[in-house]
């Protein structure tokens, strides 16, 4: 079920809680709801829906579908560069330091511990959800 964009900066602040199997219809709601927004966005964490968990989806470049991690954490990371960011909950364009390379954990919708690589925009995609749930807002 698609829900509406969370937008206040002080809630969009806090640290999201580990989210647990009780939290497996939020991760359905997230990829429905960037499915709703694919023209405009390519990621999404919980708390932009309302829901202070961690928990993400974006869009895979690899396979062109929307893929919903819980509990996701940046294990590695490689090759840093500047880059320039927008987000659905905020206006305009911020600058971050990214990562080409990472390698990340988490639970998926089953979950299953899953350990993975990323590089380039997915990972970029990634890193920039991953600090919504740490409440850090580009
Ligand atoms: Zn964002």
């Amino acid at each position: 079920m698609q829900r509406p964009i969370m937008k206040d900066e002080a809630f969009l602040g806090r640290v999201s809680a580990p989210a647990t199997q009780d939290d497996l219809a939020v991760g359905d709601d997230l990829r429905d709801t960037l499915d709703a927004h694919a023209h405009e966005c390519v990621g999404m964490a919980a708390n932009m829906i309302g829901v202070g968990r961690r928990i993400i989806v974006f869009a895979d470049d690899l396979t062109g579908r929307s893929m919903v991690m819980f509990n996701p954490e940046i294990v590695a990371k490689a090759e840093p560069y500047e880059a320039s960011e927008g987000c659905l909950s905020l206006a305009g364009e911020r600058s971050a330091t990214r990562y080409r390379r990472i390698t990340v954990t988490y639970r998926d919708r089953r979950w299953r511990e899953r350990t993975a690589r990323f590089e380039g925009y997915t990972a970029q995609i990634i890193q920039h959800e991953v600090d919504h749930c740490d409440g850090i807002l580009i």
